[in-house]
């Protein structure tokens, strides 16, 4: 029988610090060459091995072989040029530079399915595998070539699309796009925006998710949270849409935030993976603590679609903090698990 309440991050894990610099989003690689590649490689072990210490049930890879978790993806495709950039403002929130969309998108080869494959090699437990939004994805760029935000996304949707295959069949278990886009552009998300998630889906097997989160612990997003009022009720803009939409886990911010949880009722029939690590604080959560945000989620969520999990990646905190967040997600998971079964 499956186990219960599966545990899972949402994404990015602490670097060893002889491959980046610990603590600092999107930090410069220190290793270059082969030494790179060994380090990316030797990174995935330990992010793993740690995962597993902690008792995580859907793996991941840590995000050890990115820099960054849309530009990564981008820097490998055609018509997007890195050394033009442009300042925009990106989720309608912070200035940021970015490169140029400069002519047609397209993917010659693989990004990430190696890596995925390296990870599939180390364990045989379920591995999950994060790709970039096509929504996030065009709003991380300054495009001067299609000059139509939905009409890149299209382009974007059918580039994941085939990375997507080939990850699936590398033996993902579950591919997760990355949509912190979601919660800034609603009328666009209902127009086309789950539209082009599902063309990136489209014909897949294995399991799919969307993460949908107000971002990480960076000033930018937690002076923007401070706006947002006591109640945060963006989910509800986009839920009834993405409730009929073939994805078939949702990852949502709910520990630590203003998001009313009665709104999970609106993607009834979708697993949720629920937040329930906040990664904005360097405080570790006691297990009890983590264990009253999944009671919470189970008013409205039947337990065999509940799967505790990280408000969103955890890239910018030390390691030492990040293990003792994965050790009280599992040990948060397990109270529950008991009062369930009694
Ligand atoms: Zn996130």
């Amino acid at each position: 029988m499956k186990r219960l309440l599966p545990t899972s991050t949402a994404g990015s894990l602490p670097k060893p610090s002889w491959l980046a610099q610990p603590e600092v989003l999107w930090s410069p690689w220190k290793l270059q060459g082969q030494a790179l590649i060994d380090g990316k490689q030797d990174a995935l072990r330990l992010s793993l091995h740690e995962q597993q210490r902690a008792g995580i049930d859907i793996v991941s890879d840590g995000e050890q072989s990115r820099q960054h978790f849309v530009t990564t993806f981008i820097e490998h495709l055609d018509g997007v040029d890195f050394e033009k950039r442009e300042t925009v403002k990106i989720r309608d929130r912070y200035e940021a530079s970015v490169p140029t969309v400069v002519g047609a998108v397209a993917r010659q080869k693989p990004v990430f399915v190696d890596d995925a494959r390296f990870l599939r090699q180390q364990t045989d437990q379920p591995i999950k595998w994060a790709l970039p939004g096509p929504m996030t994805m065009i709003d991380t760029l300054y495009d001067n070539h299609y000059k139509s935000r939905e009409k890149l996304a299209w382009e974007f949707a059918a580039i994941l699309n085939q990375e997507a295959r080939e990850l699936e069949a590398a033996g993902v278990d579950i591919i997760q796009f990355d949509e912190p886009a979601f919660n800034v552009f609603f009328d666009e998300v209902n127009d086309w925006g789950i539209a082009t998630l599902e063309r990136a889906i489209e014909g897949l097997k294995c399991e799919t998710a969307v993460h949908i989160c107000y971002g990480y612990g960076i000033k930018a997003n937690t002076d923007w949270k401070k706006t947002l009022g006591s109640e945060w009720r963006q989910y509800e803009e986009i839920f009834p849409r993405l409730q009929k939409s073939s994805i078939d886990l949702v990852s949502l911010e709910c520990h630590n935030s203003h998001v009313p949880m009665d709104l999970i009722e609106l993607i009834r029939g979708k697993k949720v993976m629920v937040g329930a690590i906040d990664v904005a604080t360097h405080t570790v959560e006691t297990p009890e603590e983590v264990a009253n945000t999944l009671r919470k989620a189970l008013q409205f969520l039947d337990a065999d679609k509940l799967y505790p999990c990280t408000n969103c990646g955890m890239t910018p905190l030390s390691r030492d903090v990040a293990r003792g967040k994965l050790n009280a997600l599992s040990a948060g998971a397990d109270i529950i698990r008991r009062e369930l079964s009694s």
